[in-house]
């Protein structure tokens, strides 16, 4: 009957709601407890300049050192992390393990370079933002200059609130781009008024440079704009050398992509410092 049929339904989705709640519930414990053991590792993928090939900046990707499932990549942890309001706290380890690992390759003798740290949606429109982030530059003692603050062009919608926010932090001395740029709405007008540094073309542009008309325009006319707008470019997901040629010719300032190098770990990073920029 009708009435059956509806009764077996309703146990089946509530079945069904009832497992992926289980298996978010479950999840959300490991996040807490990931936090609590350190098993948060970051990776850092250097940004290259197109025209010395001088490493100018890291960008820090964080990657979750599971005990059972190895490295957890990002993609699988972070979109739980924001529905819960984890990525709060992630965000700030993110932040402070990043600034620190900076200070100490400098310390270590390295060329100063800029570390990038991605911010989410929820930390960018926190109130404690500011206080975080110069609280964290006081305590390490790194130069502002070399934190820069990714943010995505979606976080940048509520320009009232976007503008006086970005003038704050840019006032610290911290650099700021927009990453993911290209995939958003932002207008001229409004990139005008932000305090930014610097443009991050967004990978899917990057990626059909050389096969797509289409694209090939778009990443042109985002440089041109962003430098009459007095702003630096770095184009990411740069994977071949015909992509870098076009980008060259294009003057865009900096790249990053697998062509050069994959994120890899501190350690990493440290060993092979010289022989990466002299690659
Ligand atoms: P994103 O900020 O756009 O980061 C760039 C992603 O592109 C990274 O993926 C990077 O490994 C990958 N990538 C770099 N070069 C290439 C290339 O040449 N080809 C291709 N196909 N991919 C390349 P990843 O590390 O898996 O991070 C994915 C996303 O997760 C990031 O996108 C960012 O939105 C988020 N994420 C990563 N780390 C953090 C973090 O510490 N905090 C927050 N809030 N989000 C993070
Ligand atoms: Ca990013
Ligand atoms: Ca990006
Ligand atoms: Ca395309």
């Amino acid at each position: 009957s009708a009435k059956g049929r509806g009764k077996n339904r309703y146990a089946f989705y509530s079945e069904e709601m009832n497992t992926k709640s289980h298996e978010k519930i479950t999840m959300e414990a490991s996040l807490r407890k990931a936090l609590e053991h350190e098993e948060f590792r970051l990776y850092y993928q250097p940004q290259v300049d197109i025209k010395t090939g001088e490493i100018k900046g890291v960008e820090a990707l964080i990657r979750w050192q599971h005990p059972e499932r190895g490295l957890v990549s990002p993609a699988e942890f972070i979109p739980l992390a924001e529905e819960t309001g984890l990525i709060l706290q992630i965000d700030e380890w993110v932040l402070h393990t990043a600034v620190r690992d900076n200070k100490r390759w400098q310390a270590l003798g390295l060329p100063a370079i800029r570390v990038a740290v991605n911010l989410s949606p929820q930390q960018f429109s926190n109130e404690r933002l500011v206080e975080i982030v110069s609280k964290t530059l006081e305590e390490s003692g790194l130069d502002p200059k070399y934190l820069e603050l990714e943010i995505t062009e979606t976080m940048t919608m509520d320009v009232e609130h976007t503008i006086p926010k970005l003038k704050q932090l840019h006032d610290l001395g911290v650099q700021i781009s927009i990453d993911d740029f290209g995939t958003g709405y932002s207008s001229l007008n409004y990139l005008k008024k932000f305090s930014i540094d610097r443009l991050k073309i967004d990978q899917s542009f990057v990626r059909d440079i050389i096969s797509d008309r289409n694209d090939a325009d778009i990443v042109g006319t985002i440089i041109a704009m962003a430098h009459n707008l007095g702003l630096e470019v770095i184009a990411e997901g740069v994977e071949e050398k015909d992509q870098l040629r076009f980008l060259q010719y294009q003057k865009c300032n900096e790249v990053q992509g697998y062509y050069f190098c994959r994120p890899i770990p501190s350690s990493e990073l440290e060993q092979n410092f010289t022989k990466l920029r002299e690659e």
